[in-house]
């Protein structure tokens, strides 16, 4: 297979100066990285060819002699690439190790190289699970809530690093700087390079010699925070926000962990949620349920009133239509269901008693059975609660 002129490779002129050069190759190492294009063959072979065109064209003897004599400079001689063609003499360490000076040291969140789980530990502070109270109204409106949060905050004398200053560190003895440690691997590539983060840097390549004083090294100290939350409306009991980087301070100055924040709430004694509906036991009289009337619904922050029909029964579902929760999803607005109590009088005065054996005697209400077919209890129940 005939080798691609390497600045086509990187795309870029032949005057390139270091620094587009460097560009040039990072976007085509992020582009073909085999991270990002796990079985592909084809990124894997412009990942490699990426990588060799750089290594030659970022060293000025190299580029010098390859501007001169083309690929054929390149083979077999001093500092080439083992001849034939291929890339035998040029191994993943090889271009991990451009990625050192490309990355600033890290590999910029990669992952392994064919193996996964690799990558440099990033480290990453704890979750903090906080529960907030909420009444039906802040439901109903939305609402920001402040909340004062007692956790682990980056160490303001070091700045989270856990060094005493910019001194107090030496080049880790066991990777030399790297941060990463190279096994040989089998894997889909055949034998394969794969790159561990170091156990004794934690990818870090650099170990302190001069603890922090404030913090003894962690980089952390405890500490608060006022988080303001903002709480979307039609939220319930049981669901989890989450505030991203809310959390705990990670040591050394990793990445925070998330606020996780429990929705609760307040119990209300006139109007019981079922989903975005709210449910109220709706009691009236027995003359209002007979001679019919107006009476008050509560709403979630007022009253409404409304007419009782001549004749309701016990059970009958009056419903207020938009009074209830806005959907969580922002799609429409429940409704308040008022579900008719006939309150019966337990106590009466005997004038009381002397009228209703009167009215007893009158022919409307010696029957019990109802009217033909009217619905019975079964029947509203039924047509409520589905
Ligand atoms: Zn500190
Ligand atoms: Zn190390």
């Amino acid at each position: 297979m005939a080798k691609r002129d390497y600045y086509e490779v990187l795309g870029v002129e032949k005057n390139v100066s270091a620094d587009e050069l460097k560009k040039a190759y990072r976007k085509a190492a992020i582009k073909y990285h085999p991270d990002k294009n796990p079985g592909d063959k084809e990124a894997e072979e412009k990942f490699k060819e990426a990588a060799e065109a750089y290594d030659v064209l970022s060293d000025p003897q190299k580029r010098a002699r390859y501007d001169q004599f083309g690929h054929a400079g390149m083979e077999g001689g001093a500092g080439g690439f083992g001849g034939g063609g291929g890339f035998g003499g040029f191994s993943m360490e090889d271009i991990f190790s451009q990625f050192g000076d490309i990355f600033g040291g890290h590999f910029g969140g990669f992952g392994g190289f064919g193996g996964g789980g690799s990558a440099p530990r990033v480290r990453r502070g704890g979750d903090i699970r906080v529960k907030v109270k909420l009444s039906l109204s802040e439901i109903a409106e939305g609402c920001t809530k402040k909340i004062k949060i007692a956790k682990q905050i980056a160490c303001d004398q070091c700045g989270g690093s856990g060094a005493k200053d910019s001194n107090s560190y030496s080049t880790c003895p066991n990777c030399n700087g790297a941060g990463y440690t190279i096994e040989t691997v089998n894997s889909f590539f055949g034998r394969a390079q794969t790159r561990r983060a170091c156990p004794t840097c934690g990818g870090e390549g650099k170990v302190i010699t001069a603890f922090c004083p404030k913090c003894g090294g962690e980089g952390v100290v405890r500490g608060e925070e006022v988080v303001e939350i903002a709480i979307p409306a039609g939220v319930a009991e049981g669901m989890q926000l989450s505030v991203s980087g809310k959390g705990h301070a990670a040591r050394r100055g990793g990445v925070n962990g998330d606020l996780l924040v429990l929705i609760e709430e307040e119990k209300n004694p006139e109007l019981v949620r079922d989903g975005d509906d709210l449910l109220h036991n709706l009691k009236i009289s027995v003359t209002t349920a007979i001679l019919g009337g107006e009476v008050e619904v509560p709403t979630i922050d007022s009253k409404a009133r409304i007419r009782i029909a001549p004749g309701t029964p016990a059970g009958k579902v009056l419903r207020l239509r938009g009074k209830g929760l806005p959907s969580v999803n922002g799609y429409g607005r429940g409704d308040i269901l008022a579900i008719v109590d006939i309150v019966i009088p337990t106590k009466l005065t005997s004038e009381e008693k002397k009228l209703l054996e009167k009215l007893a005697e009158q022919p409307n209400f010696k029957k019990a059975e109802g009217e033909k077919g009217e619905q019975n209890i079964f029947d509203r129940m039924r047509n409520f609660f589905g």
